[in-house]
């Protein structure tokens, strides 16, 4: 018999959107992926590394020029230090990195604490695990982590939380009081936090992203989680890694031996120079992605949506109650097909209270695309 987790999971609401998308030749605001490859020079550097180095597998846990760049940006941005040797692992992509911490932690009689709306990944992973999930179901209009919150949900069976900031697929990025309530709460327990901080480097309107890590008696306990496709815009190569202390890094390590194992060399190479070369791209992009955010919200309110703030993320959420009484999944449905526009319904982020009147936005594309999706709402709902 097959593990009920993953017979009764529906596909993913990406691949669903995306293939409705090609369906109906709509333009695609779903699924997040930026329409334009990152810089030339990256995938030249793995061009030439799949030509002229090895192409047999590297290092269980990667290429050491790859964790010895990825231990240099912590310490540039964040001033974080993790040890190239036993602090960092390579996985393909942040989804690997997210199932091997995930099941590094996850196990009958002990609970993995999810905050919703969540990324879809986290959930069936520790289910599958045999861990109960306990679910911190944020809630509108402030969407906020609260100490009482955190408090119901952290009991002495949690393994681990896993804390998502900037936020896919609210766009919050949690606060200064937030991070300390995560803080003070997990002083009275053991358990880590897998911190998935894919979008590190896309915090809006003069914000920085502070890792849990750097807050006081958190490095020992936090596990980072990143992704090479996100901050190079490069979502194909699927290069992600984990980051944290040795212990935890170690069990991780041993998940990832039987996920993977390794994740293709001359990709690995190509990103060790990104992280050192061509951050400046990553840099930019956040302000490239601030104006798309603009131009999107501004239009989007005057077509009768409400727009959520979007602080950071490829994504911004909007109420729909003022454009239609159906749920968010009908309107995606209808939109997609009627409007030529695909966009994501939020409740299937959403184990708990489950409100279906929020669709998301990815912003991650051209200007003259979003302008387009744009103008074609615009004719839909006029
Ligand atoms: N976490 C979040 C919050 C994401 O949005 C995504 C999707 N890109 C991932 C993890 C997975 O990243 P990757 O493509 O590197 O596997
Ligand atoms: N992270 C992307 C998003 O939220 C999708 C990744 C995927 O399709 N698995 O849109």
């Amino acid at each position: 018999m097959a593990s009920p987790t993953f017979a009764n999971l529906p596909t993913t609401i990406f691949t669903v959107m995306s293939a409705l998308a090609v369906k109906h030749g709509a333009i695609n605001l779903g699924q997040g992926f930026p329409d334009e490859d990152g810089p030339i020079a990256i995938r030249e550097a793995a061009a030439r590394a799949l030509r002229e180095e090895s192409n047999q597998y590297p290092p269980m846990r990667g290429r050491p020029d790859l964790r010895r760049a990825l231990a240099r940006h912590a310490e540039r941005f964040y001033g974080l230090a993790y040890d190239p040797e036993t602090d960092v692992v390579v996985t393909s992509g942040a989804t690997e990195a997210l199932t091997a911490a995930i099941l590094a932690f996850a196990q009958p009689g002990r609970e993995i604490v999810v905050i919703d709306p969540a990324y879809d990944s986290y959930r069936p992973i520790a289910e599958a695990a045999g861990a109960k999930v306990r679910t911190i179901g944020l809630t509108g209009p402030q969407w906020r982590l609260t100490e009482q919150a955190l408090q119901a949900a952290v009991t002495p069976a949690t393994a681990a939380i896993v804390l998502n900031s900037p936020m896919n697929p609210l766009g919050r990025v949690f606060d200064a009081d937030e991070l300390a309530a995560v803080v003070r709460v997990l002083s009275s327990s053991n358990a880590v936090v897998i911190c998935d901080e894919v979008y590190e480097h896309v915090v809006f309107d003069g914000g920085t992203h502070v890792p849990l890590a750097t807050l006081p008696d958190m490095h020992d306990r936090t596990v980072r989680i990143g992704s090479a496709g996100k901050m190079f815009s490069l979502t194909g190569w699927k290069v992600g890694w984990a980051m944290g202390p040795a212990a935890l890094v170690e069990t991780i390590a041993k998940a990832h031996q039987f996920l993977t194992f390794t994740t293709p060399p001359a990709l690995q190479q190509a990103v060790a120079y990104a992280l050192d070369q061509e951050i400046d791209f990553t840099l930019r992009l956040t302000g490239t992605l601030e104006r798309r955010r603009d131009l999107l919200a501004g239009r989007l309110a005057r077509l009768g949506f409400r727009p959520l703030p979007s602080q950071g993320t490829y994504f911004l959420a909007a109420d729909i109650c003022g454009l239609t009484a159906e749920s968010d999944r009908e309107f995606c449905l209808r939109l997609v097909r009627d409007a030529g526009v695909a966009l994501i319904p939020l409740s299937v982020f959403m184990r708990a209270a489950k409100p279906d009147n929020l669709v998301r936005f990815a912003f991650c594309k051209r200007r003259e695309i979003l302008e387009e999706a744009l103008n074609r709402l615009e004719r839909f709902f006029s």
